[in-house]
């Protein structure tokens, strides 16, 4: 069987990707089961350059096919800020609390409604072909943290067609729906 890491140490991620990718009969890794923790310098200017750098990372490291993804808020107010400075949005890296707590400042001479997306880029790299894959959740920001699932901005996330944020949705629900799912699943199509 096909072995390919996916270059993620978050656990929860490991396991949706996996779930998602099952259907392709290849054996998913993580950098857990690799025996290595990376802290790779996201440098790219774009959701998917971000991901390249990672996915080719892992694989010179492993010669082994990687796959990699960058995720991140766009909001059209904020001429699509944070996006990929979306974990270090206030400065340290991986604050969700005070990354909403700048967004809620940032925002707050705009008029409602606050349009913004989620952004996930998916990418394959095995040393000498690329695919990537880009997927979208699209909602809006609003004024106060609502609902413990989830992480990051989803308690200020309202997605379109619903009426609580994604910190209020049955983790389920929201990754059937989520930006890295159609990114993965797209990936997946370009796989198979
Ligand atoms: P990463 O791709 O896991 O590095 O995610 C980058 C950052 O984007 C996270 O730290 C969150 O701030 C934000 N983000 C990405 N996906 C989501 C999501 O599904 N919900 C809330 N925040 C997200």
């Amino acid at each position: 069987m096909k072995k390919i890491i996916f270059a993620s140490n978050n656990k929860g991620k490991v396991e949706e990707v996996k779930y998602i990718l099952s259907d392709l009969n290849i054996q998913i890794v993580s950098l857990a089961d690799v025996d290595e923790t990376i802290d790779i310098e996201e440098s790219g200017d774009s959701f998917e350059e971000n991901a390249l750098i990672k996915a080719e990372h892992v694989f010179n490291r492993f010669k082994t096919p990687t796959i990699a993804d960058d995720s991140g808020l766009v909001v059209q107010q904020l001429n699509g800020a944070p996006g990929i400075y979306s974990s270090r949005y206030a400065g340290l890296d991986g604050n969700d609390k005070a990354n909403n707590e700048k967004l809620l400042n940032e925002l707050k001479n705009y008029p409602h409604p606050h349009r913004a997306k989620f952004v996930c880029a998916a990418v394959y790299y095995d040393g000498e072909s690329t695919h990537t894959a880009i997927g979208e959740f699209a909602g809006r920001i609003i004024d106060q943290e609502i609902g413990n699932n989830g992480f990051g901005y989803d308690p200020l996330f309202v997605p379109d067609g619903y009426n609580v944020t994604s910190a209020q949705l049955e983790p389920e629900i929201k990754n059937s729906i989520s930006h890295r799912l159609k990114a993965f699943e797209k990936l997946k199509n370009k796989l198979l």
